[in-house]
C-alpha cells in the first residue's frame, strides 16, 4: 500500500476517534479495571510472608519481565499500520507520540490512572493474577505476577517523567537505573527500531535483537503516516 493511501487510512483513523467518545469511554473502562485490580493486589501483597533478600530478588526479575513486555508491546504498537481494522483509532493515536513527545503535565496519579487505559493486554492478565491469588499458588509466582501486573503502569509513569520532569527525584531514580532517563530514551526517538523498552530500559540489549529481525522500523513507516495528520497533535487521554 503507498505512502498516500496510509495517511488516509491514517487520518481518517484518527477522525473516528475524535468523534466517537466511545473510544475515551474504553479508555476509562480498560483504567478502572487495571487500577481497581492492580490495588486488591497490593493490599494482598501485606499477607505474603517473603524473606526480604527473596522478595528484592523477585523485584529485580520482576523489573525485567515488565521491562520487556511492555517494551514488546511498544515494539509491536509502532510496527503496526491496521488503521482500517477495529483497533485503528488506538493504534493511531498510539503513533503521535513520535510526532509530539511531550505530555500535557498532570499529578502523578492522574497520569498513573490514565496511562493505565490503552492497556489492554494487561486486563486479562491481571484477572488471571487475581484468579490464581484465589487458590494456593506459590507465593513466589504470586508475588512475580503481581509486581509485573503493578509496575506495567509504572512504566508508563516512567514515560511520562522522562519526557516531562528534571525534578531531582527523579534524575536521582533515574541515575540509579530504576526509572528510564532521557539519555537512554533518546535512542527511540532519535534513531529508527531500537530502544523500545520504557521502565527503565534494562532489556533493550535484547528487545534491539528482536526488532531487527521482525521490523523495518518506524521512521519510514508509521512516523511517515502519522506526519500527514493535520489534526490534533496530541492524544488526547487526558481530556477523560
Ligand atoms: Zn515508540
Ligand atoms: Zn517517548
Amino acid at each position: 500500500m503507498n505512502l498516500n493511501t496510509k495517511q488516509r487510512a491514517f487520518n481518517k483513523a484518527m477522525t473516528q476517534y475524535h468523534d466517537n467518545k466511545n473510544y475515551q469511554k474504553i479508555y476509562k473502562l480498560v483504567s478502572i479495571l487495571n487500577v481497581g485490580m492492580q490495588m486488591y493486589l497490593f493490599i494482598l501483597l501485606f499477607t505474603f510472608s517473603i524473606e526480604w533478600y527473596i522478595f528484592f530478588l523477585i523485584l529485580f526479575i520482576s523489573y525485567f519481565i515488565t521491562d520487556f513486555v511492555n517494551g514488546y508491546v511498544h515494539m509491536y504498537m509502532d510496527n503496526n499500520d491496521r488503521y482500517d481494522s477495529m483497533v485503528g483509532p488506538f493504534i493511531a493515536s498510539f503513533h503521535l507520540h513520535h510526532r509530539t513527545p511531550e505530555y500535557k503535565n498532570f499529578s502523578i496519579v492522574r497520569i498513573y490512572f490514565n496511562e493505565s487505559g490503552p492497556k489492554f493486554w494487561l486486563v486479562p492478565f491481571l484477572i488471571l493474577t487475581v484468579i490464581l491469588s484465589l487458590f494456593s499458588v506459590s507465593e513466589y509466582i504470586l508475588l512475580t505476577l503481581i509486581l509485573v501486573g503493578i509496575l506495567s503502569s509504572v512504566a508508563e509513569v516512567s514515560h511520562f517523567l522522562c519526557h516531562n520532569s528534571n525534578s531531582k527525584v527523579v534524575l536521582f531514580l533515574q541515575k540509579m537505573n530504576l526509572l528510564l532517563s532521557m539519555k537512554h530514551h533518546d535512542n527511540h526517538h532519535e534513531k529508527d527500531n531500537q530502544s523500545y523498552a520504557f521502565l527503565n530500559g534494562m532489556s533493550d540489549f535484547l528487545l534491539d535483537r528482536i526488532a531487527s529481525k521482525l521490523y523495518r522500523g518506524y521512521k519510514e513507516n508509521s512516523d511517515l503516516h502519522a506526519n500527514g495528520y493535520v489534526g490534533v497533535g496530541t492524544d488526547n487521554r487526558d481530556k477523560l
